[in-house]
């Protein structure tokens, strides 16, 4: 472990739409904020392609293309990205405190101000299939991808909220949407059940996993297999969605901030403040409902603007320029 300890008034964790928005806000601000991006710069929207529902791209916009955008408009500001990963979390419980973040378990960051936007990802199945075809007609957003398989025959993986949720709306494009589920019952709620059984094109099997997922390159049929009999039946679809719950990745901060018991970090109802002061939460590391880039973006807006207030209130102690002790 290095002695290199780097005091800032704002941190931000993570580069998805949340991290970029909060550094635009928090560099117009003057918190000279400085970004470690992480293990996948850029975010889940660099694991997919075509962007159709950012206000402000008529034509759309691809994810990657998007997130460079992001980038540079924060750096324009002044913000201050780097490559790397946060590794340790040690949270003051003071007003004013500092808080302390260790970088690729080397670097240690102390911060007046912590923005987490650390983001989920989306879980898959694990199976060799279904990962060769990821981007090739396997996704784990309907509402990102769908639109890709308008008047198509496609297949959705799972029977919670957000599966119920996805198939009813694939069933507004797709021709017809198979839903596996691998239970003889769904978890969702009642209300989602009824509506996903109100949909004609929406046929539901029940105690039904994947076995494969066919197609070379990209996706053309499934093979499902029933857990209670065994047998198994190929359909042809060009579309498979895996709808079976996020991870937030929020691992690190276990023990010191409040989680929900899947790991979402609580904040406070109409604010991003977290338990601890200083510490704000946005993006989909707080947010399992609507889980979108642009809600993504505006939590991320919060963020900074409650990371500005705070330090107004305990007069930040931090010149303007992060400087190495
Ligand atoms: P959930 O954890 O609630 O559901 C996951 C579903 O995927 C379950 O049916 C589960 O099956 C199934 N599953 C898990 N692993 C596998 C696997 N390996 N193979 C096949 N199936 C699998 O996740 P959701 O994303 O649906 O919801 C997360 C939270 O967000 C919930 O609290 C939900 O209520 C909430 N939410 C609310 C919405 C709303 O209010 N509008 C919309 C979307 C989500 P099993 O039941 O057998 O474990």
């Amino acid at each position: 472990m290095s002695e290199q300890i780097e005091r800032i008034k704002t941190l931000i964790i993570g580069s998805g739409p949340a991290g970029y928005t909060a550094a635009i806000y928090a560099a117009r601000a003057d918190l000279n904020p400085v970004v470690y991006t992480g293990m996948e710069p850029g975010g889940q929207l660099t694991t997919t392609t075509e962007v159709d529902n950012f206000p402000g791209y008529p034509e759309g916009i691809d994810g990657p293309t998007m997130m460079v955008q992001l980038q540079q408009q924060a750096e324009r500001f002044g913000t201050d990205v780097r490559v790397g990963m946060a590794t340790a979390v040690e949270l003051s419980d003071e007003v004013g405190g500092i808080h302390k973040v260790t970088i690729d378990n080397d670097k240690v960051i102390e911060a007046e101000t912590i923005i987490i936007s650390t983001g989920a990802s989306a879980k898959y199945l694990n199976i060799p299939s279904e990962q060769r075809l990821r981007g090739g007609g396997v996704s784990a957003c309907a509402v990102c991808d769908g639109f890709f398989y308008k008047g198509q025959e496609v297949a959705i993986v799972g029977g919670g909220d957000t599966a119920a949720e996805e198939a009813s709306y694939l069933a507004n494009i797709c021709k017809k949407v198979t839903m596996l589920v691998r239970k003889d019952h769904m978890r969702a709620s009642k209300a989602m059940q009824h509506r996903v059984n109100s949909l004609d094109n929406i046929e539901i099997r029940y105690n039904t996993e994947v076995d494969e997922v066919l197609g070379d390159q990209v996706v053309e049929g499934l093979r499902m297999v029933n857990n209670q009999t065994g047998e198994k039946e190929e359909i042809a679809i060009t579309g498979l969605f895996i709808a079976i719950g996020h991870k937030p990745n929020t691992d690190i901060f276990k023990g010191q901030l409040e989680m929900d018991d899947v790991g979402y970090i609580i904040t406070e109802p109409d604010s991003t403040k977290t338990n601890k002061p200083g510490v704000f939460a946005s993006g989909d590391a707080q947010d399992k409902i609507y889980r979108q880039a642009v809600t993504a973006a505006g939590t991320g807006c919060m963020a900074a603007l409650d990371a500005e207030r705070y330090l107004a209130t305990i007069g930040s102690a931090i010149e303007a320029t992060a400087r190495w002790d």
